[in-house]
């Protein structure tokens, strides 16, 4: 009896004790809370935004701009086909648009844009003409070795000038474009699309200075519970200093979707760790783009 007085207190103690550490692991990570609701407050970037010729009559570029906005997303990486839309953009809101060089125009399209006539002499020119911050997006979806010279060019426009390829493709184009240069920048499009998680981290794994963005990811990347898809968890934490997310607003579809393909991709940021969160919100890309990058950009051009 008197043992049992002395001990109760200590067992209550103990109890409460593994119920608060309970509590608190229920929504810690790697033995930091995760950043949950505070994720609204980030600004973001987005990795990847097209403002193509069918969006620019339903969307004025005062109307993307807003939609950034209200969607806290304070500067984007804008590739268009063709290149005019992305000029459109940028012109109009300098500080919120890094451009990026897209080939595609007339009838250089994704699959036959590498053949194109005078495809390199068109890139020199644009690139000498507009300052833009990457080759791309751009798609390999065969890859077809005698399209070499031109890689060879595209890759040395851009090393000129420091800047990424934004390419989308399956990891063994990849391979392939580092294969002819070691040191190309490269962001790896939505990463690798339809790749399985496991390719996507051995490809990360491989090249230690590969970025991707994670694009029309967000639900394989949320999976199935409470928390983020097991095998997507390890990629995101191992590579979180080369990832960002993207919208893809390839057509015209997810430009009306663009809240709810952002709400998405802040609901992923929300199970992470804030210093997770912010880098792959905002942080790899002011490393990347050499940019500052805060909500203060929201509302203004
Ligand atoms: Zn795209």
């Amino acid at each position: 009896m008197k043992l049992a007085n002395h001990t109760k207190p200590g067992i209550f103690l103990a109890t409460l004790v593994s119920a608060v550490v309970l509590a608190v692991s229920a929504q810690a990570d790697d033995d930091h809370a995760h950043i949950g609701d505070a994720v609204r407050e980030l600004p973001l970037f987005d990795a990847h935004i097209h403002y193509k010729q069918p969006a620019w009559a339903r969307y004025s570029v005062k109307n993307i701009i807003e939609l950034m906005d209200s969607n806290g997303v304070a500067m984007g990486l804008v590739s268009s086909t063709p290149d005019e839309g992305t000029i459109m953009l940028w012109k109009y809101a300098p500080n919120r648009i890094v451009p990026e060089l897209r080939p595609y125009h007339d009838d250089a399209g994704s699959s036959n844009w590498a053949k194109a006539e005078n495809m390199d002499a068109y890139l020199a020119e644009r690139l000498d003409k507009y300052p833009h911050e990457g080759i791309g997006e751009f798609h390999i979806h065969n890859l077809d070795l005698s399209d070499e010279p031109l890689f060879r060019k595209v890759i040395g426009l851009a090393k000129d000038r420091n800047i990424p390829l934004h390419v989308h493709s399956g990891p063994e184009p990849v391979r392939w474009l580092y294969s002819l240069d070691k040191d190309v920048k490269i962001i790896w499009a939505h990463a690798g699309l339809g790749e399985p998680a496991a390719e996507v981290y051995a490809l990360m794994q491989e090249f230690p200075e590969l970025y991707a963005d994670t694009s029309l990811r967000e639900s394989s990347i949320l999976g199935a519970g409470d928390g983020l898809d097991p095998e997507w968890k390890e990629i995101i934490f191992k590579f979180q200093d080369r990832l960002m997310i993207g919208s893809d607003t390839w057509v015209n579809s997810q430009w009306d979707n663009y809240s709810g393909i952002i709400e998405s991709n802040r609901r992923w940021l929300s199970r992470l760790p804030r210093s997770v969160a912010e880098k792959i919100a905002y942080r790899n890309a002011e490393r990347l783009f050499n940019r500052k990058i805060s909500m203060d950009l929201i509302g203004k051009k």
